[in-house]
């Protein structure tokens, strides 16, 4: 390296919600761990969400800090304030929402234009973002939040032509020159992917300009899909590096979480006996479907956590979501959190012996890294790609049997469903082969991001491609 050489800036632009910002968060505070200067691009509503792990990493000496731009939400027809993709109801807000992300190019324009960084990585929902990176004569790198297998199965799916995601709903759909046979039913595909909608159109556009981008950055690691990350770079010619887990990068962000009562009612646990209940920070099910999830979690006999995305009221009782006395009947056995749950170091408890997830990348790499087998129950965007990975591919899973792709959870799963698919993940001989799995999983991706590993190799060839230098080097 040049030893003359200033400090390398990167631009971070994450799509606005949680399950976006915090990988790209994350992979900021890496590439400060080695020593370049990072810069994470939001909104003043997304900040608050962010700002403490900012304040630790700059504590530890890095040189990390936030840029903010002014959302037009008002502009696009959408409520004030409206800044956050879990706040979006319906697809037409959602095609709001985007439209005005896409109003935000003249903002980072100027931001790009006063701090000159050295290259932008910005996130696959904002296609512009390539030109103007070219504007500036600096590279622009493609975040997805996904994983190889939904990256190549998103691609192959673009491609199709209608009648073929159009043939009848009974015929499942192989997906074609994949590693394996990876067949989807025709309803988990969205319904606005079959036809020439806006937002077809706009997924268009990210798998075309993820094509002429710089290259794309996973959250993931080579031995756990090594096929589809071979598969990626080789069918569709995209340059791409693999640095993830990332969260595993941050340990320290997760200190603080530590003290939080659910964690101490876990160190009262033995290993592998409480199963973890979550569905991310998009999905709110109905008060009808929460009911059949209590009434499961009791029939199955299993300790549990459960998060609920619903805060605690007086008038609780009247919504009908939890059957009368249920947390009287379950206390010492189960626990409902509300809101937000410290979701890594539950899932690195080693009293977790099991994860009800609705398969959103974070919470899968999470989990796999943790080495904890899941009972898969996905609902909409790469859900559905990341259930196969995990039940078919690396056989750590059990699926709940979602056949229809929603993006608030449609489909009803039932009491005994949940009871079984508990049981099973949990107990018995299958259980125990699927944890040990999960574990040896675990550790290669503890491996991967450790000096020499596949993950840490690869950040470094992206560093050096890339020509950055670090704090070291001036
Ligand atoms: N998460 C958390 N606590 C919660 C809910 C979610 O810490 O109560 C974190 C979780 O660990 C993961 C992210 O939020 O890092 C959710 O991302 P994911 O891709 O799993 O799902 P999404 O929210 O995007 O649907």
């Amino acid at each position: 390296m040049d030893t003359k050489a200033k400090q390398s800036h990167i631009f971070f632009f994450p799509y606005m919600a949680p399950g976006h910002m915090i990988p790209t968060i994350a992979m900021a505070n890496l590439f400060a761990s080695r020593g370049i200067k990072t810069t994470i691009i939001s909104t003043p509503q997304n900040v608050a969400f962010f700002s403490q792990t900012i304040e630790r990493s700059k504590e530890s000496g890095f040189k990390i800090g936030v840029l903010l731009l002014k959302f037009p939400s008002v502009e696009v027809g959408l409520p004030e304030g409206c800044e956050c993709g879990h706040m979006v109801e319906t697809l037409e807000e959602l095609q709001k929402f985007l439209e005005a992300t896409s109003l935000l190019d003249q903002q980072l324009e100027k931001l790009l234009e006063e701090h000159q960084p050295n290259c932008l990585v910005a996130d696959n929902c904002f296609p512009w973002t390539t030109d103007l990176a070219a504007k500036f004569g600096i590279p622009r790198l493609v975040f997805h939040g996904i994983n190889f297998i939904s990256l190549c199965i998103s691609q192959h799916l673009i491609k199709m032509d209608f009648s073929t995601l159009l043939k009848s709903d009974s015929e499942p759909l192989v997906i074609p020159d994949l590693p394996d046979e990876i067949k989807l039913a025709r309803t988990q595909i969205p319904n606005f992917l079959k036809q020439e909608t806006e937002l077809r159109k706009f997924l268009e556009l990210t798998a075309e300009t993820e094509k002429r981008s710089y290259g794309v950055v996973v959250n993931s690691f080579y031995e756990l899909e090594p096929a589809y990350a071979d598969h990626y770079r080789k069918f569709w010619g995209i340059k791409a590096w693999h640095i993830g887990p990332t969260f595993l990068c941050n340990k320290d962000t997760y200190a603080s979480l530590d003290e939080h009562e659910c964690l101490k009612w876990l160190n009262s646990k033995t290993p592998n006996s409480v199963v973890y209940v979550s569905f991310g920070s998009v999905i709110k099910f109905v008060d009808a479907q929460l009911l059949e999830i209590a009434l499961g979690l009791e029939a199955s006999g299993q300790q549990f956590i459960w998060v609920v995305k619903k805060e605690k009221s007086e008038e609780e009782n009247k919504e009908g979501w939890l059957p009368e006395g249920f947390e009287k009947r379950v206390e010492g056995r189960g626990l409902v959190i509300r809101g937000w749950a410290p979701q890594v170091p539950i899932l690195e408890h080693q009293a977790v012996g099991g994860f009800v997830t609705h398969c959103g990348w974070n919470s899968v790499i999470e989990a796999v890294s943790a080495g904890v087998p899941m009972a898969t129950w996905p609902a909409f965007s790469d859900q559905f790609y990341n259930e196969k990975l995990v039940t078919q591919i690396l056989g750590i899973g059990i699926g709940v049997g979602v056949q229809k792709w929603e993006r608030f959870g449609g489909e009803k799963v039932g009491k005994r469903n949940i009871e079984n698919v508990v049981t099973q993940i949990m107990v018995g001989e299958r259980a125990e082969e699927m944890r040990s799995r999960a574990k040896r999983l675990g550790e290669m991706a503890g491996k991967s991001v450790q000096e020499g590993g596949s993950s840490y190799k690869d950040l470094n060839a992206l560093i050096q491609e890339l020509g950055l230098h670090s704090t070291a080097s001036n």
